[in-house]
């Protein structure tokens, strides 16, 4: 059984941040996108889904009546088994809104909370403020929807470690069983990254955000949020199934603009911007590329996600999975991994270390097998 990642890429202000996959909604032809989209949606070859996710951009940018007939045809096409998220943001997140999703089985709300402070919210270029956040979360929880995690941000431009600290307190304080929690990164193009080359950003140093990684782990931890991966945390069984597919490399489909998919061992990625989506799905189909996944690639991405799970990777599933002795493959960097103190081996189990946590990207790298 596969999830399925739905993507709505409409905002209704673009954040000084923000690279993901998204345009401003206004002027944009919303309907005629979700007749592509519905189409797209239709032609997944399975009834089945073990997860969905609506993701964007902003699926809360939709009016009512685009919500309803979204979520509509989602229930009536297909069986869902477990999680069905929606994100969201604060001040879009009206009653009726929440009421839609409830009555059509959405069980999980994701919040863009990112921080509680109005002055950090305004450089973000967020449209919500502080108070809109725990009325977002009464009225999910009032509504009845199961579940609601938030996520935050930090290492923000003048961001001090109180400032993260007050973040965590309120966050912790809320009715909800699951944060998210990643570090800024300035990346090209985003409206931040162009003030920080001309010199009018100051961002926290690297030392500062390690300091906040740790201070993070070590709070959440304390007030029940256990942490099962590199930025995320949960209270009891509350982690993200939906997100725990990624990491365990197993199959997803992706629709929309932009969206990618994983299935019977391929990545494809469909084509973006959002006219040139509707054009093609009225041609019939709208994947732009397909890359087979060959076994040493998969091998590679089994690693770098499995390891950014808490739980880590199995070295019996692994050979099972590719029927190849493990350490054929991985010995000599599992090896120097060990002695450098990034990662455990126990009981058949690979997990980062604490220290190995804070440098995963550098400590994924060395399970690349064709550099
Ligand atoms: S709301 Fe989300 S997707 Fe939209 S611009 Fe902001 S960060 Fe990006």
């Amino acid at each position: 059984m596969r999830s399925l990642y739905i993507h709505i890429p409409f905002c209704n202000r673009i954040c000084t941040y923000c690279d993901f996959n998204k345009f401003l909604i206004k002027n944009q032809p919303v309907d005629d996108y979700l007749d592509a989209l519905i189409k797209e949606l239709d032609m997944i070859p399975e009834d089945v889904i073990y997860t969905v996710f609506i993701g964007g951009g902003t699926p809360t940018a939709l009016s009512n009546n685009q919500l309803e007939r979204l979520h509509h045809f989602v229930t009536n096409r297909f069986e869902i088994a477990s999680e069905f998220t929606v994100e969201a943001n604060p001040d879009e997140l009206t009653t009726d809104k929440i009421a839609i999703m409830k009555h059509f089985g959405v069980n999980r709300l994701s919040l863009g909370v990112q921080t509680f402070n109005n002055r950090l919210l305004k450089s973000l270029g967020r449209t919500h403020v502080e108070s809109d956040i725990k009325r977002a979360v009464d009225d999910a929880n009032r509504l009845g929807i199961e579940s609601v995690s938030i996520d935050l941000m930090y290492h923000l431009p003048t961001q001090t470690l109180e400032e993260c600290m007050y973040d965590l307190e309120q966050a912790v304080q809320l009715d909800i069983n699951h944060i998210s929690s990643y570090s800024l990164i300035l990346e090209p193009k985003t409206q931040f990254y162009n003030q920080y080359k001309k010199g009018l950003l100051q961002m926290p140093d690297e030392t500062l955000a390690q300091e906040m990684y740790e201070y993070t782990m070590d709070f959440l931890a304390k007030h029940g949020f256990h942490q099962y991966e590199i930025s995320n945390y949960a209270k009891g069984d509350f982690e993200s199934l939906h997100n725990k597919v990624y990491w365990t490399n197993n199959e997803y489909y992706g629709a929309g603009a932009g969206s990618h998919g994983y299935v019977n061992g391929k990545r494809y990625y469909n084509v973006v911007p959002v006219p040139h989506y509707i054009k093609a799905m009225k041609a019939g189909n709208a994947v732009k590329e397909v890359i087979p996944v060959d076994k040493e690639a998969s091998m590679e991405e089994y690693m770098f996600l499995g390891l950014r799970l808490n739980e880590g990777i199995n070295v019996l599933d692994f050979e099972q999975r590719y029927g190849v002795t493990f350490n054929a493959v991985f010995g000599t960097v599992v090896q120097r991994l060990l002695n450098e103190g990034q990662i455990t081996f126990e009981n058949n189990q690979i997990k980062l270390t604490n220290q190995g946590r804070m440098r995963g990207n550098d400590v994924f790298e060395k399970f690349l097998l064709t550099v």
